[in-house]
């Protein structure tokens, strides 16, 4: 599943050679994704010149004169340029022609991404308008998170994975963030002390921001025709080694199953 830092990679990866460019032409070969994709509303963007691509939280954000694409890559989904001439493959959904010869393919084999007109105001879109602070943003700071848990019985790995709180984090790198701060992930939220609300708010930060990097080095080819998505694999402490030991204490690492999700962390690192 893509996470915060993969939709980052792409954006950096496609931004540098999509914007500023017209959008010419556009192709639906399937327009039933989690939600249809309005294929009519997308064909008046063509003879408009791509102005930016954001992103808020995982989604990505195409901004034209006269408003805004929003994309989410789901479960499955993946963006790379190709050239126009190259024929669409049976997981490859949408393509949009920019001036010359670039292309931007969006292939999803599971088809749980989207693509929807935001307008001219995307932080009003239903999607968009409830999401918390960006966990990188100034605003998502260890003060932030204290006031957020107090009171909070549920546990912390719940909340810094409920995108009204902070925008991103999902299950990968709140196990990670977790392990790095040294909390046990079914500790409640509302008993973690401001200065352990302080590591994690860091540990979320870096990290998300070394897998960006990590990401800008081993993705760094997204012009590529190989059609493979753009996710990476990297380093991870924790998730997807229950069962193998602690890359710190060599203790075996628990796997439990936590709000329908895996949870990974080490009984004698985290408590
Ligand atoms: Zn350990």
């Amino acid at each position: 599943v893509p996470e915060l830092p993969e939709v980052e990679t792409t954006r950096r990866g496609i931004a540098p050679l999509l914007t500023g460019k017209t959008l010419v032409q556009i192709h639906s070969y399937q327009a039933s994704l989690r939600w249809p994709v309005p294929v009519d509303q997308l064909e008046t963007l063509a003879g408009q010149t791509l102005l930016t691509i954001t992103r808020r939280g995982k989604y990505l954000l195409f901004q034209f004169p006269t408003g805004y694409l929003l994309a989410h890559l789901g479960m499955s989904g993946s963006m790379r340029i190709t050239e126009q001439a190259e024929p669409p493959a049976a997981h490859d959904h949408l393509d949009l022609d920019f001036s010359g010869t670039l292309r931007l393919r969006y292939t999803d084999p599971r088809r749980f991404g989207c693509w929807l007109w935001a307008g001219e105001q995307p932080e009003t879109h239903p999607l968009l308008s409830k999401l918390g602070p960006e966990p990188l943003s100034a605003e998502f700071t260890g003060g932030y998170l204290y006031t957020c848990t107090r009171g909070r019985k549920g546990n912390i790995k719940a909340l810094i994975m409920n995108s009204q709180i902070v925008t991103g984090v999902g299950n990968i790198y709140a196990n990670e963030a977790l392990f790095m701060a040294g909390i046990r992930p079914n500790r409640a939220a509302g008993r973690l002390s401001r200065q352990r609300c302080q590591q994690l708010a860091s540990a979320i930060r870096s990290v998300l921001e070394s897998a960006i990097k990590q990401g800008g080095t081993t993705l760094r080819d997204f012009t590529g025709s190989d059609g493979k998505p753009g996710y990476f694999a990297q380093q991870l402490q924790v998730y997807g080694r229950g069962g193998q030991p602690c890359r710190n204490c060599q203790h075996v690492l628990t796997e439990i199953r936590q709000n329908q999700r895996t949870t990974v962390f080490c009984k004698l690192c985290q408590t």
